[in-house]
């Protein structure tokens, strides 16, 4: 029984944390996706400036990556399992829900 509400804890924290990190992301993914429609867009216009289209090109591939990488920043602060700590990451990659915890096994989804 005891048992039971320790991983009711972990469950219900980790779905505090993970809404944290849903919200916070959110706006980084928004500005990545834009970002990747921008250099779509700008490889597809003919009438362009080249001096300009290399600028805003390099804007766009600036925003891909600096979005990306505040967007998992945001992840790896906030997305943490609260029995150890670590960001649940499993060897094929990040799950966005995971069930339990790939580093401790501690359950992080309800049934
Ligand atoms: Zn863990």
């Amino acid at each position: 029984m005891e048992d039971g509400f320790v991983q009711i804890d972990t469950v219900a924290e980790y779905q505090r944390r993970s809404k944290l990190a849903s919200k916070y992301g959110y706006p980084f993914v928004v500005m990545t996706a834009l970002s990747v429609i921008g250099l779509i867009v700008l490889m597809n216009v003919d009438s362009i400036d080249p001096v300009m289209r290399g600028n805003l090109f390099f804007a766009a591939v600036f925003g891909v990556f600096l979005s990306m990488i505040v967007f998992f920043l945001i992840q790896s602060k906030y997305n943490r399992c609260p029995n150890c700590e670590q960001t649940p990451i499993t060897s094929r990659g990040a799950e966005l829900d995971p069930a339990a915890c790939p580093k401790c096994g501690a359950r992080l989804r309800p049934y």
